[in-house]
């Protein structure tokens, strides 16, 4: 008997509808598998054989095909599981399902027939929204990450008896409605460990150079030698930049959940604060910017809406490196494969962090320098001057002051921070309505020039500064913007000089 039987495969994030076809018919027992799988759905029949017999129910003997639809398209991972046991089941007639139609299958099976978590869920979710009222059956694991798409009807259960349970006794009886974002605005999930700028004392300099990157979503980099605090400044970035939108959480958790390993049964969350990425230096570029044979989202994409910091910045391999820039420009990444192209959202501001020299203590009062000038010439080459060009915002970060370790005093907390770089994201919202651009580090030098309205004195002080420093036009842009955003949170109209000269101090390195 022929039926067929609805499910998804994940294609980069995207979540494309499959078919299973099961044809199972008198005659000489066999198994064959079309329609271009890869390794791990091949074996699926040996998981979905043994599960099928853990319920008492045997499959076997039939002559069986089973076609995998579309195609032309590659089928990868174990998500394909379910939807062949349950095809299997009702093509023998072991089961009879009512309106299999409507429903849509995804999950990994064990052995002994218990349901693992797969990856991709939450885009699934989406794409099954959009249409109609249909319903998805996944394993339980995986219940959050549907639960976040408003109005999807889905059905979860932990092991194949209990789902095959369901069907038998009515699938109408077990489905759920999913509430939304509106079911975990309320719980804690909200209130992630990010370190507070209140503890941080001393460093008002970096903390303010942080705050104008945090309201112009400018690209910053911190030189200082070790241990003087830079990573730390860094890691409060998160808690006062400004709180996710929905649609935000929805396009990042997505992300995250293509990128989860499958089978892996911890608690999937979805990312309700703004993600900081810390990729190690030795970071491949497929671990960087995604790929690979299962097509995962890299580092740079698991950053979206959030920021990717590289620590030790001269420490990344150069190509990997370089391989950011179309991130950087475009917010995405395609990556191409025989298959086709596959494109991750990955729009992120980057930080990053680097000593002045090899040893460390250029910029050191108390402690000497022991590199050759060669060395500290070619430490700092190792970044090329396309991807400096792209950091609007470079500070030096000096050593802390030995007197503050005992200071028990608290610095400004990062929520009145985030008020201010909030209150200046609002009026670049404004200023932006209707354009392109969201915020002053995404201008072109066009509108660079049109939202600065320098007065005549204020420009020849910015052409001059130009001049003495040798900025090239993009330089001398990027100055304006990173003015603009200063002028953004003092709430003034006009770019004044006061602000072009605290921009000329946001350059440790000249580009
Ligand atoms: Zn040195």
């Amino acid at each position: 008997m022929f039926r067929r039987i609805r499910s998804y495969c994940l294609f980069g994030i995207k979540a494309v509808p499959v078919s299973v076809e099961v044809d199972a018919s008198q005659g000489l027992p066999g198994f064959t598998l079309v329609g271009l799988p890869d390794n791990a759905v091949r074996e699926s029949r040996e998981r979905v054989i043994s599960a099928i017999r853990s319920i008492d129910k045997v499959v076997t003997g039939f002559r069986t095909t089973v076609n995998l639809s579309p195609a032309d398209l590659r089928k990868e991972g174990s998500a394909l599981d379910l939807p062949l046991a349950i095809g299997l089941l009702v093509a023998t007639n072991e089961i009879e399902v009512p309106d299999l139609d409507s429903l849509v299958f995804v999950g990994e099976l064990s052995l002994d027939g218990l349901l693992k978590p797969v990856r991709g869920v939450l885009s699934m979710a989406m794409s099954l929204s959009e249409k109609s009222r249909n319903v998805l059956v996944i394993p339980r694991a995986n219940e959050q990450e549907a639960s976040l798409v408003e109005g999807l009807r889905y059905m979860c259960a932990d092991s194949l008896g209990e789902c095959v349970g369901m069907l038998e006794s009515g699938v109408l009886r077990c489905v759920k409605v999913a509430e939304g974002l509106k079911s975990c605005r309320q719980s804690a999930l909200r209130v992630a460990d990010v370190p507070d700028f209140k503890n941080v004392v001393g460093m008002e300099c970096v903390k303010r150079a942080l705050e104008v990157a945090a309201a112009g979503a400018h690209n910053f980099l911190l030189v200082g030698s070790p241990g003087a605090g830079k990573t730390l400044c860094a890691k409060c970035l998160p808690g006062i930049l400004p709180e996710m939108t929905d649609v935000e959480i929805l396009e990042t958790t997505r992300i995250h959940s293509c990128a989860r390993t499958a089978g892996d049964s911890d608690a999937f969350k979805p990312v309700m604060v703004r993600p900081f990425r810390t990729p190690h230096h030795s970071a491949s570029m497929v671990s960087l910017v995604g790929g690979g044979t299962r097509l995962k989202p890299g580092e740079a994409s698991l950053a979206h809406n959030g920021v990717l910091f590289l620590d030790e910045l001269p420490e990344f391999n150069r190509s990997v490196l370089e391989a950011l820039r179309e991130p950087m420009e475009e917010g995405a990444i395609s990556v191409s494969r025989a298959s086709g192209t596959v494109t991750w959202p990955a729009r992120f501001m980057m930080g990053a962090a680097m000593n002045p020299c090899p040893c460390g203590y250029a910029m050191d009062p108390k402690r000497a320098c022991t590199c050759l000038p060669e060395a500290r010439k070619r430490y700092q080459e190792k970044i090329s001057g396309p991807l400096l060009d792209r950091i609007d915002i470079q500070v030096s970060v000096p050593p802390v002051d030995s007197s503050q370790f005992a200071s028990r005093s608290l610095a400004e907390s990062s929520a009145e921070i985030r008020k201010r770089v909030c209150m200046a994201r609002d009026i670049q919202r404004k200023r932006f309505a209707g354009s392109r651009f969201k915020t002053n580090a995404e201008m072109s030098s066009d509108f660079t020039k049109e939202c600065c309205r320098l007065s005549r004195e204020t420009e020849k002080f910015a052409v001059n500064a130009a001049d003495r420093m040798g900025l090239s036009a993009r330089g001398y842009y990027r100055l304006l913007k990173v003015g603009r955003t200063i002028a953004d949170l003092r709430k003034s109209d006009s770019v004044e000089i006061a602000d072009l000269s605290e921009a000329l101090r946001y350059r440790a390195f000249r580009s």
